[in-house]
């Protein structure tokens, strides 16, 4: 499979068609972005495990039935995936109030929450990515009820397998970010799981992990990447 034409270039990634209608090919590059673009830089190979990473949960995931756009790591940065009209919505699980909803909700970074909450919000750029409840989605056409059903059923249990397997290697699953979209009438688990779209917390230190170092310039960054893709690799917390 060979790249075609350049899709769309989004802040992390391009996406390219393929030979094959139903398949495209994603890269992923090494820019970062934070506070809806207003920061930017790069992380240096942040590509590469971003994409191995993904690569390897996606596989997980399938394995576990959970239904997903992954199909090959076909380099370093590059995934073969099944080509899905993506669902404008992200899907974010909290399981530890932190950013954004610490902050909106005045609760302290760090508060562990009894249940897990899911919070979708309307992907638009030009809007900011705006917090939305069932009846916005319905509003605005983004998904029908039963679909927001499907996809809320799918993130916790996405979220029972991935508190699991980054446990095991003595991380934290704090939150993380999900995208899906429709292939054939199926709902597929699409985009990536990575250090960019999770936070990850060390059980041990409470260490940050993940994007967070970049956002609020914490240093450590690449290192902290490699950390967290080295341990679920090697399956161990050291
Ligand atoms: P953004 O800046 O919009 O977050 P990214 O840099 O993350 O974009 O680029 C990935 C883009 O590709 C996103 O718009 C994402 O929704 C889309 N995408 C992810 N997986 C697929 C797929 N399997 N088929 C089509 N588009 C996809
Ligand atoms: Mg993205």
């Amino acid at each position: 499979m060979t790249r075609k034409d350049l899709l769309y270039e989004g802040k992390a990634k391009r996406v390219y068609s393929t030979e094959d209608p139903g398949q495209c090919i994603i890269e992923f590059k090494d820019d970062a972005t934070a506070f809806n673009g207003a920061k930017k830089g790069t992380i240096m190979d942040k590509g590469i495990v971003n994409n191995a990473m993904s690569s390897y949960l996606f596989a997980l995931l399938e394995d576990a039935g959970v239904a997903n756009h992954f199909l090959e790591r076909m380099s370093d940065r590059e995934m073969l995936v099944r080509r899905v009209q993506i669902i404008p919505l992200e899907v974010i699980v909290r399981n530890i109030a932190a950013g954004s909803m610490s902050k909106r909700l005045g609760i302290p970074e760090g508060t562990v929450l009894g249940r897990p909450v899911v919070e979708f919000s309307y992907k638009d750029d030009a809007l900011g990515d705006p917090l939305v409840n069932e009846d916005h989605i319905r509003a605005i056409g983004a998904a029908t009820d039963e679909e927001v059903a499907t996809l809320r059923t799918l993130a916790l249990r996405i979220n029972d397998l991935l508190r699991e397997w980054f446990g095991s290697v003595g991380i934290t699953l704090v939150d993380f970010k999900l995208e899906f979209g429709q292939a054939d009438g199926k709902i597929l688990l699409a985009d990536e799981i990575s250090p960019d779209t999770c936070r990850f917390w060390d059980t041990a230190t409470g260490e940050k992990l993940d994007k967070d170092r970049f956002r609020r310039d914490l240093g450590g960054v690449q290192e902290a990447y490699h950390e967290v893709l080295g341990r679920l690799l090697s399956g161990s917390a050291e």
